[in-house]
């Protein structure tokens, strides 16, 4: 194997916390972080309470703190992507409320600058030049699939996208899981990675304009298959990798919510408990893990457990009066860590 970092890993099971900064024209406001330390630890606390126990210490595998870039968290995630490549199946998502930064981690805030780019593309990226460097030896090809899960349905958001359909893809995998019901594209160069992010988000954002924002309600699910040929033994190794922007976290008011509102919320409530419940029970190495409760652990199940290496971002946003749900993230991020 190339990459040792990945076997430096512990457990199957890594917990990155990272905070978004104020944005613009915030910066009067009071933060609920207190403390970042250099070894995984977070202490945030409420600045309107001011007794001892509204401090409340955390720890992760690593905080990134609001000033970290774009390129820094890519470094850390860097050798878990790439072991896809030596046949590992890998699960990224992120989770957090609303505005607290998933998409920014996981997509970037702006497409056009490759600085800004987030976890997605650089992981896209990177697989399709090294595919390209290892060739002497093996010969990699890399499917991509993009699909929103949005109530318990799963959405293609690739389907009209006009670059090298695989369809000889899209069945089973030889694990026996089946790869979600969506088309599957080939990816040769840079400019396809882009093309097929931004039809993605273009097909995302139509939705959104639809239904009110509903890509904070939706879980978009990137999937990138490798399969690798050995030239001189025709050995098949394969490999998949999972990059989930997950549905807000936020609670929603019930007494508020009726209707279409409220059906949402209990299917973004019912799936991110489902996927809890995954990885709680992965990391108690129980011997039943619960797939089946939802169309998002059914979709991630062959990143999800087995060999597999799974990588939570928990996002925070640091305001005061996100204080709340900054804590409820953080206890379904300590519950399965
Ligand atoms: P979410 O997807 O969780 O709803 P977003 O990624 O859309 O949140 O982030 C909310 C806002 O904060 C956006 O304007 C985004 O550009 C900004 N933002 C998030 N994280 C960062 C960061 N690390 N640095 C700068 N701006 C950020
Ligand atoms: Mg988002």
């Amino acid at each position: 194997k190339l990459y040792n970092e990945v076997q430096d890993l512990k457990g199957n099971i890594r917990v990155y916390c990272r905070i978004r900064p104020f944005l613009k024209g915030q910066s009067q406001r009071q933060t609920t972080i207190e403390y970042i330390g250099d070894n995984g630890e977070l202490v945030v606390t409420n600045p309107s309470q001011k007794a001892k126990e509204s401090h409340r210490l955390f720890k992760f595998n690593k905080v990134f703190s609001p000033a970290a870039t774009q390129e820094e968290v890519f470094i850390d995630t860097q050798p878990l992507i790439r072991s896809v490549l030596d046949g590992y199946n890998v699960c990224i998502f992120a989770y957090g409320q609303t505005g607290s930064g998933k998409t920014y981690t996981m997509t970037g805030p702006n497409v056009s600058s490759p600085e800004d780019w987030g976890v997605n593309y650089r992981a896209l990226n990177d697989l399709f030049h090294l595919s390209q460097v290892r060739r002497n030896s093996f010969e990699y090809e890399i499917g991509v699939q993009m699909v929103e899960i949005y109530n318990e349905q799963v959405r293609d958001l690739c389907i009209y996208l006009d670059i090298h359909t695989l369809g000889i893809w899209n069945s089973t995998q030889p694990n026996g899981l089946a790869v979600p019901d969506a088309s599957m594209h080939s990816v040769t160069s840079t400019a396809d990675v882009l093309d097929l992010m931004n039809v993605g988000l273009m097909n995302r954002a139509v939705g959104a304009t639809a239904l009110n924002e509903r890509s904070s309600r939706s879980h978009s699910v990137l999937t990138v298959h490798v399969r690798g040929t050995d030239l001189e033994t025709n050995a098949v190794l394969r490999g998949n990798l999972h990059l989930v922007d997950l549905a807000g976290s936020e609670r929603v008011d019930r007494s508020e919510a009726t209707g279409d509102r409220l059906r949402e919320a209990q299917h973004i409530n019912k799936s991110l408990s489902a996927l809890g419940d995954v990885i709680f029970a992965l990391a108690q190495k129980s011997q039943h893990v619960p797939y089946r409760n939802s169309k998002l652990t059914q979709v991630l199940q062959s990143s999800l457990g087995g060999q597999a290496k799974t990588l939570m971002f928990v996002q925070l946003n640091p305001d005061v009066e996100s204080f709340s749900e900054t804590i409820s993230t953080l206890k379904f991020a300590e519950r399965v860590s």
